[in-house]
This record gives structure tokens, sequence and C-alpha cells, in this order.
């Protein structure tokens, strides 16, 4: 009788698991009770276990769809960025940006330096960890993001991809000033920071100080907004001028031939 109603119990958990979408109180639940039996929890802390078994799973879950909705061309992480490496980024700066708060408050995110010298893996880094955070994030480069535009505008879609990037909590800009602009695409990726305007972040890299940022808009309005936007309670990391790609690499040369 009792392994019946065991056995019955364990079918009537299965089945309103299923119908209640919770998977994994589907699949721990008894494991978790026989658990629970062993070390004589009550009816409360064994119910607590098996729907904080399906909080957790979920929220590692919507971790793993917000890493790969991102779309980070790979993972970089800023407990790995070299501090003692870029003695020209301000310490203070790059703390408050692992810190997260500016995702919260909108505020921009601006890495300045030459190649090689950090920017990707700072934009990475920041947004690898606001989407670790539960965040919305997006990475792209100034280039595919005009083109991604540019198609949508073609296809009729421009509004509705436009509104997607305005969802966002954190835009990952990198590479702007590599490409010149031509108007058209000045114009669409202007109109995807004003969506996005006061209410999310934007975090961008260049190559480019702010004053030659100007080559890259056509139209000088547009370079004043844009800058605007992006520098207005902005935090700016300049990771310098030496390239820590050549630095390690000449490094490994060294390591190589035996010098000191
Ligand atoms: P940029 O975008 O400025 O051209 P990257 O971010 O692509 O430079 O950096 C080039 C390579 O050097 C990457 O593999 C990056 O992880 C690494 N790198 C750059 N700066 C540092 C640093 N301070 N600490 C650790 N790795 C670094
Ligand atoms: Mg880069």
């Amino acid at each position: 009788m009792s392994t019946m109603t065991e056995a019955a119990a364990e079918a009537a958990i299965g089945a309103a698991a299923l119908s209640l979408r919770l998977p994994t109180v589907r699949t721990e639940a008894s494991r978790l009770a026989d658990d629970a039996a062993r070390e004589g929890l009550s009816h409360r802390a064994y119910l607590a276990a098996v729907l904080c078994a399906e909080v957790d799973e979920r929220d590692a879950r919507r971790v793993e769809r917000r890493v790969a909705e991102a779309r980070f061309p790979r993972i970089k992480r800023l407990s790995d960025f070299d501090l003692s490496a870029a003695p020209s980024i301000n310490r203070a700066t790059f703390a408050a940006v692992a810190s997260l708060s500016w995702v919260d408050a909108g505020q921009p995110l601006v890495a300045l330096g030459d190649p090689g010298t950090g920017k990707t893996h700072i934009l990475i880094g920041a947004g690898l960890a606001a989407a670790e955070a539960g965040k919305r994030v997006r990475y792209t480069t100034v280039a595919a993001l005009v083109n991604e535009l540019a198609e949508a505008a073609d296809e009729r879609v421009l509004s509705r991809v436009v509104a997607r990037y305005g969802r966002l909590d954190l835009l990952c800009l990198d590479e702007l000033g590599y490409v010149k602009l031509d108007p058209r695409g000045a114009e669409l990726l202007f109109q995807v920071m004003t969506e996005r305007e006061e209410r999310a972040s934007i975090a961008v890299a260049s190559n480019a100080p702010f004053s030659e940022w100007g080559q890259t808009f056509p139209d000088p309005r547009l370079v004043g907004a844009v800058v605007d936007r992006l520098t207005f309670n902005a935090h700016i990391l300049e990771t310098g001028t030496s390239s820590y790609r050549l630095r390690s690499s000449r490094a490994r040369a060294k390591a190589q031939r035996g010098d000191q």
C-alpha cells in the first residue's frame, strides 16, 4: 500500500511539474525527498529545498542564455585583466566599471587606446559580468551593427531591430573609429543610440581620441550628439599606447631564445 502511494505520489509530482513547467522539480523532487527522509528534514525544509533547486537551475539557465545572446566573439574576464600591465588605466575607474553600478545607472563606458591595449578585453569582460548578473547584453562592432541595420532597413524591419537594441541593458560597441561611416550608416547608428538614450548603458571602444571621432561621422551635428551621449557621466578607461599582444609575443620570443 505504502509503495503504491509513493509511486502514485511520484507520478502526480511528475505530471504536476510538467504542467507547471518546473523541470527541476520533476527531475529532483524524488532524490531530494530521499535526502530529506534520511536527514529527517521537516516538510517545510523539503519544500524549500525543492523550490530552491528549481530557482537555482532557472537562474543558471538564464545566465547561460544571456551570455549566449550577447554573442561575444570570445570569452574574456575583467578578473584576468592585468592592471599592472596597463598603468594608464585609472584604478578607481576600473573598480567602478567592475562593480557594474554604471550599468544600473545607465551610464556609458568608453575604452580608448591603441590597438592591442586591451579595449576589447575590457568591453567583453564588462559585458560578460553584466550578462552573468542577468542583464540583457549585446556585443557588436560598429561596422557589423551598421551592416545589420542597413539590411534591416532594406527588409523593412528597421524599427523592430532598433527596438530590440533599445531593450538591452548594455550595448557593447567595439571598434568605433576604425571605419569611416557613410551618411546613411551614421544615421542608422545614431538611431540606435537615441533609442537607448538615458535608459540603458553603452560601452564603446575606440582607437581614436574623442577629438578624432569627427572623422568617423560625416555630419558634424551627429558627432556632437554622439560624443555628448557617450561622454556625459562616462567612465573612461585609457588603455594607453603599448600593445599587450606585442609585448607578450616579444617576451615569449625572448624566453625561447633564452635571453634574460
Ligand atoms: P584592443 O581591443 O585594444 O586592440 P585586445 O583587447 O584585443 O586589444 O587585447 C589584445 C590581447 O591582449 C587580448 O588577448 C587581450 O586579452 C590581451 N590583453 C590586453 N591587455 C591586457 C591586460 N592588461 N591584461 C591581460 N590581457 C591583456
Ligand atoms: Mg579590439
